[in-house]
């Protein structure tokens, strides 16, 4: 078998079927642009509409020889099989290449699987030896692949006119290339990422040498002579799925990650143990690491020639004083970028059914930081502004122990005592809490419930659809942090689909997934054999864990080396059970 990828725009294709199977072929065939005629007595409602926009012929009537030399390409999908071989022994007489559907022997070219990441193509074949495997394989790699690898190629497009723009000799040109893979691309994690700006015009520009890839033997060595780049990446609210792509690429590629606390739940697990992690995190109240130390901190590790990211909670540039950092950065001459975060003023917001701007009720939306608009010194908030729009959303972000006082100011300055408001503490993580009430009750409900930071406050008309938009609450799993060994997480979607926070852990155990098991208590673990059990037992005890974590266990196996070793609740299900009955059990 010779593969080969046809250019089939503008040229004339054969389909004989008009059922699912040929569906797909002509979906795939239009895409890339071929014009498709397709032959059959019936065809499935798709195919008519397609016929009605124009974007194929249908011509309504059995096979009758036309598989000839007009066609560049016949494929047949009817479910006769004499037919089949008509149309096969027809194209082969016109000298036409010819497939048909599921039957090997019929075809003078095969389809490979694909595996597509934007303009990125990865086709698999088996050349007929075992086509079993092939479906498994596009499923292997459709997993292993992440989304990333299409903004890759897309970004390498870009590099390359720009490299051909240089005109330079051609072993420059493939050297520049050579640099752009290996910086890019992780061979053994399979995963790539997109440059920053920086990054390529200081390839373009520096003189270039050979590289080795950069997650060989040679890593450490290779740093030294390589100018570090700082990423200043917003984690997100606290849900580890609100973690922007790009923010992730960044992640899996850095050399050091400096985060604060709301950040950690955002690591991904899988960082790599050589990764230096700098917990700097800030406790209400309390700065354990002064933002001067902070800032010297990730000039010295790109000084180092480091891939640094500085991983903040939400977005870097809302009241995470992201921008003195940037500025300082700037003022060093340290390349760096911006990879803005979903806000948690905007998310947990959504988690709590508070949509932040409505139609015809809030037509502004206003971002405050609470405690510092307090302080009699530094910038003054116009209270009577506020106050007086009743057309606006007033979320206010460190606002825990200045409430009282803000509310105070808000009423003082004329505002509706009923207008609607809450508070979220935790927002769109498993220990999500809000509470609803007025603007006049809001401080007195607060301490009633005893929410803590992080917490955040909403006030204004859009407030009153948090009852009718609360769709958080609904979820079976609501509430549930679970832990899942790596080997099982296609149960991870079902299991965040139904409201859980899940954390997926590899063996082995690295730093990054003890910090993301510590960053909030966990309420279950899901095993299936025992040796899951023994390597989860090595981590009991440590941060998140606590005897109150359920143990659910797929078949006895796991139960049984679950209570051998002393673990309490221990629940077992069938080993087989599906996804739907797992998510059953742990709702109970
Ligand atoms: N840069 C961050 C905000 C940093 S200030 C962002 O864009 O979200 C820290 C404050 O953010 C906390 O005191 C709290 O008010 C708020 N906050 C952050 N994450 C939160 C969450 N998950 N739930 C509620 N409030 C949160």
């Amino acid at each position: 078998m010779y593969p080969v990828s046809l250019d089939v725009r503008n040229r004339r294709v054969l389909v004989v079927g008009g059922g699912g199977v040929a569906l797909r072929k002509v979906q795939g065939l239009i895409e890339e642009g071929a014009r498709v005629t397709v032959v059959a007595p019936e065809v499935v409602a798709p195919l008519t509409e397609m016929a009605e926009r124009g974007e194929i012929v249908i011509e309504e009537r059995p096979y009758s020889g036309e598989a000839d030399h007009r066609w560049t390409l016949v494929f047949a999908a009817t479910d006769d099989r004499e037919t089949n071989v008509r149309i096969f022994h027809d194209a082969e007489e016109a000298g036409v290449w010819c497939n048909v559907a599921d039957d090997p022997e019929l075809c003078s070219f095969h389809l490979p699987a694909r595996v597509r990441r934007g303009p990125l193509q990865i086709a698999i074949g088996s050349a007929g030896e075992a086509p079993f495997v092939v479906r498994r394989m596009r499923q292997l790699l459709e997993r292993r692949l992440g989304p990333e690898w299409g903004e890759w190629l897309s970004s390498a497009a870009r590099y390359r006119d720009a490299v051909r723009r240089l005109k330079v000799p051609r072993d420059r040109e493939e050297a520049l290339f050579d640099r752009f893979f290996n910086e890019t691309v992780d061979a053994e994690g399979l995963t790539a990422r997109v440059p920053t700006a920086a990054e390529e015009r200081l390839w373009l520009e520096s003189p270039v040498e050979h590289r080795t890839p950069r997650r060989g033997p040679d890593r450490r060595a290779e740093k030294e002579d390589r100018a570090g780049v700082v990423s200043l990446v917003g984690a997100g609210p606290g849900c580890p799925g609100l973690l922007t792509i790009r923010g992730r690429q960044r992640l899996l590629e850095a050399d050091a990650v400096v985060f604060d606390r709301l950040a950690a739940p955002a690591l991904p697990p899988e960082l790599a143990p050589d990764v230096e992690l700098h917990p700097v995190g800030k406790i209400a109240g309390n700065h354990p690491v002064p933002q001067e130390e902070i800032n010297d901190l990730l000039v010295r590790l790109a000084r180092a020639g480091k891939r640094v990211v500085r991983l903040k909670g939400g977005d870097p540039y809302v009241f995470g004083r992201g921008g003195e950092e940037a500025e300082v950065l700037a003022s060093e001459g340290v390349p760096f970028e911006v990879v803005p975060g979903v806000t948690s003023g905007v998310a947990a917001m959504a988690w709590a059914g508070v949509p932040v701007t409505h139609r015809r009720e809030a037509v502004r939306l206003t971002l405050l930081t609470a405690h510092e608009a307090i302080k009699s010194d530094g910038p003054q908030v116009r209270w009577d502004l506020l106050a007086q729009d009743p057309h606006a959303t007033l979320v206010g972000y460190m606002g825990v122990s200045a409430l009282p006082q803000v509310v105070a100011r808000l009423l003082e300055h004329g505002m509706d005592p009923a207008t609607p408001a809450a508070m979220v503490e935790q927002g769109t993580t498993s220990a999500q809490r809000r509470v609803l009430s007025t603007l006049s009750d809001l401080p007195s409900a607060i301490e009633a419930a005893g929410l803590e930071p992080p917490a955040l406050f909403a006030i204004g008309p859009t407030v009153r659809h948090a009852e009718t938009l609360d769709w958080v609450s609904k979820l079976p799993l609501v509430g549930h942090r679970l832990l899942i060994p790596a080997s099982r997480s296609d149960l991870g979607i079902r299991l965040e689909a139904a409201g859980a926070e899940v954390v997926v852990l590899a063996m082995p155990v690295t730093p990054a997934a003890r910090i993301v098991m510590g960053a909030l208590p966990l309420t279950g673990c899901v095993v299936g054999t025992a040796a899951e059990v023994d390597w989860l037992d090595a981590e009991r005890g440590g941060p998140g864990w606590s005897d109150e974590v359920d143990a659910w266990c797929l078949g006895s196996e796991a139960a049984d080396r679950a209570r051998e070793r002393g673990w309490l609740n221990v629940r077992e299900l069938a080993g087989d059970s599906d996804e739907e009955t797992l998510v059953a059990s742990i709702a109970r």
